[in-house]
């Protein structure tokens, strides 16, 4: 009889690199119909595992209720899965997105926060509702409620559609350029809490703050850095080095700048729906760089180690 552990090459299998580069298999930012994603967390975990993800976060706006439908269905096909949410919180009066990893679960401070942000919800829905009617849609609340096809809180993908339904848009993408995109006006940011509110709510369930998408806010780089300094003094540790789809020199550039904010990588796809450009998993390939990926992060060994 060996006296070694049983046969270990499962869990060996799963055990996540040092570096981002070359990796595959991971994908830590994904939307299901939790939130504005069109898949149910089991239909999600269903296509995270049939294009082989073994590490996922379910990272849902300002909320956690998809999360453990995704984790069952993930076990079931030994896919990994961490606890997360992508939070919606403001900077300097610009909208930005904080991704908590959340290895231990929730706190109670971490759970009155999504209360906090459900509540800001639906006053920002009435508020960028009563904004629309000022360019012909009338009872927009209403009508993005339709358009969301369920009780899950409001977003401005849901008036995008809206907009196109009522033909004030030829389509999604003309409505936030128009519109709902950054600082058009129905972007409204008033009702989110302050960036170090919500990495404090992350912190306290001893999770990992991640900035989310760094590269869309539309910043330069000295106002980024401005922003990963009071992310960092907030208690904030990493960002997603890549995001969806980047342009390589702005990767390259990104990694230069978590690298000298001792910042972990993160990546992740942002999916949101099959059919569009992007599924799990897919990103644009992490550079050779110094950037630790945020599984090296002593709080996430058992989620790197499949345990
Ligand atoms: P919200 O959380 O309600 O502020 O909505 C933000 C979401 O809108 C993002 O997570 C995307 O899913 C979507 N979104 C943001 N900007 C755009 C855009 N320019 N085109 C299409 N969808 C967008
Ligand atoms: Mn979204
Ligand atoms: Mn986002
Ligand atoms: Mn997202």
């Amino acid at each position: 009889m060996s006296v070694f552990p049983i046969d270990d090459t499962e869990t060996l299998s799963t055990v996540l690199p040092e570096t981002l580069n070359g990796i595959r298999g991971v994908d830590l930012h994904l939307h299901s119909t939790a939130s504005d994603g069109k898949l149910s967390p089991t239909e999600l975990a269903d296509l995270c595992h049939a294009r082989g993800l073994t590490h996922v976060a379910l990272t849902d706006h300002d909320t956690i209720a998809g999360v453990e439908e995704a984790r069952q269905q993930c076990a079931r096909h030994g896919v990994s899965l961490i606890s997360a949410a992508e939070l919606s919180c403001q900077w300097r009066g610009i909208g930005i997105h904080i991704v908590g990893l959340l290895p231990q679960g929730v706190s109670r401070a971490f759970e009155s926060g999504l209360e906090i942000l459900s509540s800001a919800r639906e006053k920002r829905s009435r508020e960028i509702a009563h904004r629309l009617e000022k360019i012909g849609l009338q009872d927009g609340l209403a009508k993005a409620r339709l358009e969301a096809g369920s009780e899950r809180p409001l977003g401005r993908p849901d008036f995008a559609a809206a907009l196109v339904t009522a033909g004030l848009v030829p389509d999604r993408k003309a409505a936030f350029k128009r519109y709902l995109g950054t600082g058009k006006r129905g972007d409204v940011k008033m009702h989110w809490p302050e960036l170090a509110t919500v990495v404090g709510w992350i912190r306290d369930a001893g999770g990992i703050a991640v900035v989310a998408h760094p590269l869309r806010y539309g910043m330069t780089r000295r106002k980024r850095d401005l922003l990963f300094s009071a992310f960092i003094d907030a208690g904030g540790e990493a960002a997603e080095l890549v995001s969806g789809y980047q342009n390589p020199d702005s990767t390259h550039d990104l990694a230069r700048q978590l690298d000298f904010h001792g910042l972990y990588g993160s990546i992740g796809s942002d999916f949101h729906y099959p059919g569009g450009p992007l599924s799990p998993g897919t990103i644009s390939p992490p550079p050779r760089a110094h950037v630790k990926p945020v599984w090296c992060h002593p709080a996430m060994h058992g989620f790197a180690n499949g345990e």
